[in-house]
């Protein structure tokens, strides 16, 4: 039997409480293993608790797949049928485009699967991750038989882990780009040096929403990527919509986006340009309904204050410049700036502005994106829709 890896007296709580992270300080003796294996997890005592894989490169030396004695493969198999499972019942068929596994969210640590129509993305973070590689595959093929996989694992989080990036096709013929429906809109999702898997799908309430108040606005998207934002608040009825991003690229494929659902010509506008310059340079009381979804500021707890700056001053500059009964639709998808550190954030760009806002409602990311409770690291996405006044 493979050896098993104890855990300090004492330390086991969170592992019992089903918390999938073990960190190497709760780790008392480590048997021989090469990094990415998996092996048994126990209790001080003695007691099983469950299998990990591990890596000692990194600090989070371990993630739990299981929390009882199955064989790790078999729980694992287990989770991506629930994962497939859950999808098809948040969505009716007619949906082709869905977070099928969210990491840790689905039970299946270092794994995320996107679904565009027939095209599956994989993005792998971790090395034991990488090591099951060929088992994912082999399960989410029977499980939702796409036409192609892909491969996009390029998080910068890889090197922690001692893995460079890779990007490739798995299974099927390679594709630079598949079209996609949405709530009924159409979008082309790009493959070839894509942001994420391609796609910002834990967006999707949060576009039906723009899509439900844009009617008869001027809508400003800020960090459009490829025009989520912007396509929803056309269908919803916007008078115009201008689109802000600083990749060319990002905005090509926003401008296909439009002209796929039907719009072209007036009232779009697409500027290349970094966000903060953007807003500086521009009279903002020609938009009343401003969507900011910015890339993550602090992407390890170090940058928080760095990244609390950052939300503050684009705060500011969007309240000092917005007319009265703007609406402001405002993201943050950094971990570490929690809710409350958010929001006080944004009190302060509105003190520092001058101005009365108010918080209408709140946003998460979407449900195919699920937050495992024992995970609450998993709870990236947050947003208020806010009213100046
Ligand atoms: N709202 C988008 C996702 C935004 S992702 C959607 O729903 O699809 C963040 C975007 O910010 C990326 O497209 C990135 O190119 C852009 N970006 C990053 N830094 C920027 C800056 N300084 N100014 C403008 N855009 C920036």
């Amino acid at each position: 039997m493979t050896e098993a890896v104890v855990l300090k007296p004492g330390r086991d709580k969170s592992v019992r409480r089903r918390h999938p992270w073990i960190f190497s300080g709760a780790v008392a003796a480590l048997p021989n293993f090469e990094d990415g294996d998996v092996l048994p997890v126990r209790a001080a005592d003695g007691a099983l608790l469950g299998h990990a894989y591990f890596n000692k490169a990194s600090s989070i030396v371990g993630r739990m797949l299981n929390f009882d004695g199955l064989p790790p493969l078999e729980a694992l198999g287990a989770s991506l049928e629930r994962a497939i499972a859950l999808r098809r019942r948040l969505f009716d068929p007619g949906e082709n485009a869905w977070r099928v596994v969210n990491g840790e969210g689905d039970g299946v640590p270092g794994l995320v699967v996107d679904r565009y129509a027939d095209v599956l993305v994989l993005q792998v973070s971790t090395l034991g991750a990488e090591r099951l590689k060929a088992f994912f595959v082999e399960i989410l093929e029977k499980g939702l038989e796409p036409r192609t996989i892909l491969e996009r694992s390029n998080l910068p989080s890889r090197k922690e882990e001692g893995l460079a990036s890779t990007e490739g096709c798995l299974r099927g013929d390679d594709v630079e780009a598949v079209d996609i429906i949405e709530s009924g809109l159409r979008f082309r999702v790009g493959f070839v040096r894509s942001q994420k898997t391609g796609f910002y799908l834990d967006q999707r309430e949060n576009r039906s929403l723009v899509r439900s108040r844009a009617a008869g606005r001027r809508v400003l998207n800020v960090f459009s990527y490829t025009g989520g934002f912007t396509v929803a608040a056309l269908a919803g009825g916007a008078a115009a919509v201008d689109s802000v991003d600083i990749s060319e690229k990002a905005l090509d494929l926003a401008r296909t986006n439009c002209r796929l659902n039907g719009s072209d010509g007036p009232g779009l506008g697409f500027f290349a340009a970094d966000a903060f310059e953007f807003l500086r340079g521009r009279d903002l009381a020609a938009y009343d309904f401003f969507v900011l979804d910015p890339p993550a500021f602090a992407k390890r707890k170090s940058e928080v204050v760095g990244a609390c700056r950052g939300y503050k001053d684009l705060h500011r500059l969007v309240f000092r410049g917005a007319p009265p009964g703007a609406l402001v639709l405002t993201f943050s998808c950094s971990y570490f700036v929690e809710e409350g550190l958010f929001r006080q954030v944004i009190y302060q760009g509105a003190a520092e502005a001058g101005r009365r806002v108010r918080i209408l409602h709140r946003h998460r990311q979407s449900p195919d994106h699920p937050v495992n409770v024992f995970h609450p690291e998993g709870d990236y996405l947050k947003g208020f829709l806010l009213y100046v006044d």
